[in-house]
């Protein structure tokens, strides 16, 4: 465990902090995540980051691939729960990428002192030009974006999200519509949350179409079941695996440092097996009074005649 400074605090990531490290707490394996002394360690700041400037094209593949299909006639559905045809679910996912990436512009706009835009010249703006100018002003003030503190912003939820939220919650229910309009007191922590949540609803969208995830032939460290499927990235790299056994999500790096520690177990086990063998055989012979075959003792009936 790392050394515990007061001014440190563990990264925002909790579980699945990109710098998280193992451990047995009570016989239990725990992943515990980096200290820091921002709200998020500095590789999983920068995994955000990396985030935001991969978001454009995401939004541009998720627009392209899924999103026209909302012009009427022919409707793709992904799975079958929950039934919402697809078109409808990509044109609500799109609009709050883009809703939620400019709040947070705005929000950066305001701490570091920048023109804050013209609210009527920025809602005419295309949405993919608006997400774009936003992940690029958010990459460029990553660490203000993160340090912000809790303020009151609106945000959009369906109306069983909504009423999963605290008691007392400011909001308006838009019952007929099917959504809820809440105000929510986000932080930079949220805000890094909610970038990678959205990227990953995104992607989700993407990956949900292709193939089936392959299954790897390593067990998982956590339960030691074999139930490990890779991960890919929406653009089909390899992004680490997922256990359907126990859940556990395997970065990229864990997941290397694992298959390398596996194979070369088994290679250490399959070089210890002609060996074994071999001794065994040693002492088959050397019970039965019989001498091996590689032997050079020279067998008794030679002696004997000699
Ligand atoms: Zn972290
Ligand atoms: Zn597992």
């Amino acid at each position: 465990m790392p050394e515990t400074s007061v001014d440190q605090r563990p990264c925002a990531r909790g579980e699945r902090c990109a710098a998280r490290t193992i451990t047995t707490l009570n016989g239990q394996r725990v992943a515990v995540p980096a200290l820091t002394y921002r709200t998020y360690c500095d590789p999983c700041r920068d995994h955000v980051g990396a985030i935001l400037a991969g978001l454009p094209a995401l939004y541009v593949r998720v627009h392209g691939e899924l999103g026209h299909h909302s012009g009427g006639g022919e409707r793709v559905t992904v799975s079958r729960t929950p039934p919402v045809p697809l078109s409808l679910g990509v044109d609500a996912l799109l609009r709050e990428v883009v809703t939620v990436l400019a709040s947070w512009e705005e929000r950066v706009r305001t701490v570091a002192r920048l023109a804050v835009l013209d609210t009527q010249a920025s809602r005419r703006r295309p949405d993919g030009q608006a997400l774009d100018a936003a992940c690029r002003l958010l990459a460029a003030h990553l660490d203000a974006l993160l340090a912000l503190r809790p303020e009151p912003m609106l945000r959009v939820r369906t109306i069983p999200e909504a009423a999963k939220l605290p008691p007392g919650t400011p909001g308006v229910v838009r019952e007929v519509a099917g959504y809820a309009e809440v105000i929510l007191d986000l932080s930079g922590a949220d805000a890094g949350a909610e970038i990678l949540r959205l990227h990953a609803r995104c992607a989700a969208l993407l990956t949900e179409t292709r193939a089936p995830a392959k299954h790897l032939p390593v067990p998982c460290d956590w339960c030691s079941y074999a139930e490990l499927y890779e991960v890919l990235t929406w653009d089909g790299r390899p992004d680490g695996a997922r256990c359907r056994e126990c859940g556990y999500e395997y970065s990229d790096n864990e997941y290397t440092l694992l298959r390398g520690r596996v194979y070369a177990e088994e290679l250490a086990r399959a070089e210890a097996q002609p060996r074994r063998r071999r001794l065994a055989a040693a002492e088959y012979g050397a019970l039965s009074g019989r001498t091996p075959a590689c032997s050079a003792v020279v067998p008794d009936d030679e002696r004997m005649s000699a």
